[in-house]
């Protein structure tokens, strides 16, 4: 049935969330460039813009961000015959994108990882134990398409996808099907030493000066609730000429300190601040993110924001603990 949708469609697009990730951005290129593959052309729309890290993908300079060309993005979503949700299972989390996604017509596909799906997509293609949704595109295509189609660049895009919501590999990446799915990926040929290299060494030397100060200056461990957390203002932001996607990573820095098993990174924006969460075992921060700061995502990583400003988001997270990490 999803096969013969394809074929029909005339207009696909492929649409993952805001604040896209090396998970977002994988695996909608490698969707596209399979569709490609398979003589379909797509659209790529992002509600954002996302990382320099990330923009060495395949295809990428073809990317429609929605906050830099509403007009285009608007007429590529009107336009569409069927549209792909990837990482995304809640129109919540398609930023301004939400109100052109929310209702009509338009046959919507998904494919995610993401706990508590919504029920929005006309197919969902959802396993929320999978490392991460290029996983499943890879998958989705065994399933729904062809995977010889899958080349070099596809398998590539899928990689850096898999690779980047894994920590390349150190969570969510317990169960045997992610390597048959990475196995499958390097018999196309790919370098994946290279794409360790372009996602993870391409930073500036301010970044690395960043994290250097965020550990030493503002890192905060509280042994008793063995949790830690990060926080970073628009000052120090400028101070170290702060680019999108300098700030990646550095949330799980503390959890190599010995006991602490729950991290929070808050960042000061202009009009909120961006939170992230991560854990080692079993503290659910979906649940924590969920509950307190208007988010979601994983057990072990999610995020979510506050309109408190930083000092007061701060005092409410620290004041949460007792109640969620005591004995
Ligand atoms: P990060 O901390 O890297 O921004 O995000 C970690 C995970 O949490 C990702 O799976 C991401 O999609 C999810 N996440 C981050 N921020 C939010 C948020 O504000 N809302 C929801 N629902 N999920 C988020
Ligand atoms: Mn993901």
């Amino acid at each position: 049935m999803i096969k013969q949708r394809i074929s029909e469609s005339e207009e696909i697009v492929l649409l993952s969330h805001v604040n896209p990730d090396g998970d977002a951005v994988g695996s909608a290129l490698a969707l596209h460039h399979y569709l490609k593959n398979s003589g379909k052309s797509s659209r790529i729309i992002m509600p954002n813009d996302y990382p320099d890290f990330l923009k060495w993908l395949p295809g990428s300079e073809e990317v429609i961000i929605f906050t830099r060309n509403e007009p285009a993005a608007k007429l590529v979503i009107s336009n569409a015959d069927l549209i792909f949700l990837l990482d995304l299972n809640n129109p919540d989390r398609a930023g301004k994108v939400k109100d052109l996604i929310n209702g009509g017509q338009v046959f919507k596909v998904m494919i995610d990882h993401h706990p508590n799906p919504s029920e929005f997509a006309d197919i969902a293609f959802t396993d929320t134990m999978s490392s991460s949704t290029a996983e499943l595109v890879y998958r989705f295509i065994e399933m729904a398409g062809n995977p010889e189609l899958v080349d070099n660049v596809v398998a590539t895009c899928l990689y850096t996808g898999i690779m980047a919501d894994t920590g390349s590999f150190s969570y969510n990446s317990s169960q045997p099907e992610t390597y048959r799915v990475l196995s499958e990926l390097l018999k196309r040929g790919i370098d994946k030493d290279y794409i360790y290299s372009m996602v993870y060494d391409n930073f500036s030397e301010n970044r690395l000066k960043l994290l250097g100060y965020c550990l030493d200056k503002k890192m905060v461990v509280l042994p008793e609730y063995k949790t830690a957390y990060i926080s970073l203002t628009l000052k120090e932001k400028k101070q170290y000429s702060y680019i999108r996607g300098d700030a990646e990573g550095f949330v799980n820095y503390p959890l190599s300190v010995k006991g602490v098993d729950f991290v929070a990174f808050f960042m000061e924006n202009d009009d909120h601040v961006k939170i992230s969460f991560r854990s080692k075992g079993t503290f659910d921060t979906n649940d924590f993110a969920v509950k307190n700061f208007d988010g979601g995502g994983h057990i072990n990583a999610s995020g979510g924001e506050s309109k408190l400003n930083l000092e007061d988001t701060i005092n409410k997270f620290v004041s949460l603990l007792p109640h969620i990490r005591g004995d």
